[in-house]
């Protein structure tokens, strides 16, 4: 497998992506690496001088080939990928805790993990205090000794904040805890989170990393201590990755830095654009100056993210139109595939909340999130004026 550093050590990102993890270039060698469905691995001892292979282990060809990739593009000793993101996260909480310990979270965190920390881990002794991500105080005031992890996201969903890690890192170090940042939204492409400090960095790889909308997949990448760590609890609890999901995760990835570059311009266009779009009253997207966070995501990111939100004039109902109204769009849930999809998050991910609680959030009715999707922008600006336009003669008509 190509994971010597003279492959990786100074090669540009785009290049990590196409080639770690590859087979050795040698005469009669495939380009591309098998998938291997081997459960299990001729071994007859530690004679043989090599680990003990099994795919729950993770350490099957296709799983060690993809976790390679995870790690040159994101900069860390090691990583792992698992059965799912929520895998991922909670395999790695489950690792950095145990009875008694506690952990600080963002407030703005993706709903299964937010059900994790606040009704899961407490069954284990494990209690978490969620913080307001955009009061920097905030993070230190909410350690105590018994804090492990501290806990962020971003952007955030669906309001793609992008608050500053530095106060949350501080707090983190300060409190002998790691730093574990859900990076989903990001991917390696816009921010390599190691070099601000991230310890344990989580991905929901069946999102933009797999990138096909084809695929669950999770990922962690941080020190091998960690990912050592982390693998025994996967070990037990088995949520390792089928090989084959491993090979497609590893398949989508090699083409991440692309598109995550048409991702990151095409979202920027369409949020440009729908700010003249009459009928829509907000255009939410880290790239506009209008966005609460635009300068810290100026400063942090390399890229805005394939993702932006939307609010239209005339509520639940409008956007309940324009969604199937959309004929190149589709609604459904998830993201950061290669079709661009739209979300209500009173439907799907806010659905617990009253609309008073989602306005708070900044969330009222009439929200929809967009994952721009590889298409040709005009097309897309063509689809969605015509479903603006329906859904705004929906409304009059009555
Ligand atoms: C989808 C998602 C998850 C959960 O990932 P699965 O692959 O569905 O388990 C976690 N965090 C974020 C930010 C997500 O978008």
């Amino acid at each position: 497998m190509n994971t010597d550093p003279s492959v990786n050590g100074n090669r540009g990102l785009a290049t990590r992506a196409v080639h770690t993890g590859q087979p050795r270039a040698r005469p009669g060698a495939p380009v591309v690496a098998p998938i291997v469905r081997s459960s299990t691995f001729h071994w007859s001892g530690p004679g043989d001088g090599i680990d003990l292979l099994y795919s729950r282990y993770g350490n099957n060809p296709n799983q060690r080939s993809v976790a390679a990739k995870i790690a040159a593009l994101e900069g860390t000793e090691d990583a792992l990928a698992l059965a799912s993101g929520m895998a991922a996260i909670s395999m790695t909480l489950l690792a950095a805790t145990r009875t008694g310990d506690h952990i600080v979270a963002s407030r703005h965190l993706y709903g299964a993990t937010h059900a994790l920390l606040a009704h899961e881990l407490p069954r284990r002794g494990v209690t978490t205090t969620f913080v307001d991500p955009g009061d920097p105080a905030a993070w230190r005031a909410a350690t105590t000794p018994a804090t492990r992890v501290v806990l962020i996201e971003l952007p955030t969903n669906p309001t793609l904040r992008v608050f500053d890690i530095g106060p949350a890192r501080d707090a983190a170090r300060a409190a002998n805890a790691i730093l574990a940042a859900d990076m989903t939204f990001a991917t390696p492409v816009n921010l390599r989170a190691a070099e601000h400090g991230v310890d344990a960095i989580l991905h929901s790889a069946t999102k933009y990393l797999g990138g096909h909308s084809d695929l669950i997949a999770g990922a962690v990448a941080g020190s091998a201590e960690l990912i050592h760590g982390v693998t025994k609890m996967m070990k037990l609890y088995g949520g390792s990755i089928d090989p084959q999901a491993a090979w497609l995760l590893e398949r989508g990835m090699r083409t991440l830095p692309a598109r995550m570059e048409r991702h990151n311009r095409t979202a920027l266009a369409l949020a440009q654009w729908f700010t003249g779009v009459e009928g829509v009253t907000q255009v939410i997207h880290p790239g506009l100056p209008s966005h609460p966070d635009h300068e810290c995501a100026t400063r942090m990111l390399d890229g805005y993210g394939g993702m932006l939100s939307i609010v239209l004039d005339g509520g639940g109902e409008a956007a309940d139109a324009f969604c199937a109204n959309l004929a190149l769009a589709a609604a459904a849930p998830s993201l950061g595939g290669v079709e661009t999809l739209v979300s209500q998050p009173r439907h799907t991910s806010h659905v617990d909340l009253s609309p008073a609680e989602r306005e708070a959030l900044g969330i009222p009715d009439g929200f929809v999130r967009i994952s721009v999707g590889l298409e040709d922008l005009e097309d897309l600006k063509a689809d969605f004026a015509q479903a603006v336009g329906a859904a705004s003669g929906a409304l009059v008509r009555g």
